[in-house]
């Protein structure tokens, strides 16, 4: 290798993240692995980087400015970065018991996730998946579910890993944009972008071996890039993210739909509780907004249905 070749920096996108190893992919499309020198900080998948070659592979050297990064809490509650330039979160969801019907956890997970897009500033589609398995009946009932989501603006897509249902539609949202398939172990995830990425297998072992190199590392992230254009970023950080600490009146504005009655309530600080002369509490009762996305905002709020039992903190 040429002395030439060592300095010359070149700009890299960031594939995976295996601990403090990174697969960068370079602009000519090829793979090299890379460390990242401490100076530019904490690299992770989605970024794009400035690389030097080094004797054993590459060095990053800087990190571009980011767009949306989706984070999680570790176990200490504190964010941890897991990819950056994200466009989309795309939600898997469960219609529980086949019946058509989302549970009360279900739904606030969903919420939970399409609040999160919100607060990032990016697109959020709503995936129904494993639609086979439900009757005429169910269906019905499942629309009706969904009808909020609907109202709300959102794009909800029916789906089946299994007959091909909808995977055409979900892949033209997906086309062109960086996104993340989150939601419950179970879903579908997998399978949908099984079907979405037909070398995706061949690409993972691409991957870990020319990475792993038969140690025991832990993949945190794995972008693979949509044969039509786009990416899909892969990890079980991401699978089962959180939302961290929010304060209720950021969380209220994250619920699209709440916006206009927002301001509204008799206390300026109003957390939509149980306080009396809630505009968010009148208009469900009165039918103008969804009960169950309001009992959301509060299970959330509250903390319910979260893996840590840490209360909400908030200023107002
Ligand atoms: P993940 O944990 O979200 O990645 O879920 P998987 O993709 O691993 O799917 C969990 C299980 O559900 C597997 O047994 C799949 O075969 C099954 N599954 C996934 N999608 C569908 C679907 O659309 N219809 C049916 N009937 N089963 C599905
Ligand atoms: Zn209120």
């Amino acid at each position: 290798m040429n002395t030439r070749h060592r300095t010359t920096v070149q700009e890299g996108l960031v594939i995976a993240n295996h601990g403090h190893q990174l697969l960068i992919e370079t602009r000519e499309g090829h793979y090299i692995s890379c460390v990242a020198r401490k100076s530019a900080g904490g690299v992770i998948c989605g970024d794009r980087v400035q690389w030097q070659a080094s004797a054993d592979g590459g060095v990053v050297v800087g990190v571009q400015a980011r767009s949306a990064v989706l984070a999680r809490p570790d176990q200490r509650g504190v964010a941890k970065p897991v990819c950056a330039n994200l466009d989309q979160i795309a939600v898997v969801g469960l219609m529980q018991l086949e019946n058509g019907e989302l549970s009360a956890s279900e739904r606030a997970r969903i919420d939970a996730y399409l609040a999160a897009a919100e607060m990032l500033d990016i697109n959020a589609l709503l995936i129904v998946n494993k639609i086979d398995l439900l009757s005429a009946e169910a269906l019905a009932v499942a629309q009706r579910n969904l009808a909020p989501y609907r109202d709300a603006g959102y794009t909800v897509i029916l789906t089946s890993a299994r007959s091909g249902t909808g995977v055409a539609e979900l892949g033209a949202r997906l086309a062109g944009r960086r996104s993340v398939l989150v939601g419950e172990s179970g879903a579908g995830k997998s399978s949908l972008t099984q079907i979405l990425l037909p070398d995706r297998d061949i690409r993972i072992g691409e991957l870990s071996t020319r990475l792993g190199r038969g140690k025991h590392t832990t993949t945190v992230a794995m972008l693979f890039h949509l044969p039509g254009g786009g990416d899909i970023v892969d990890s079980p950080g991401v699978r089962d993210f959180r939302l961290g600490t929010v304060e209720p009146a950021t969380l209220a504005r994250a619920f699209r739909e709440f916006r206009p009655y927002l301001g509204d309530c008799r206390y300026r600080d109003c957390r939509h509780l149980d306080e009396p002369d809630c505009a968010l509490a009148l208009a469900a009762s009165e039918g103008r907004l969804s009960p169950e996305r309001l009992e959301s905002y509060r299970a959330i709020v509250l903390g319910d249905g979260r893996k840590s039992r840490r209360p909400v903190t908030y200023t107002d």
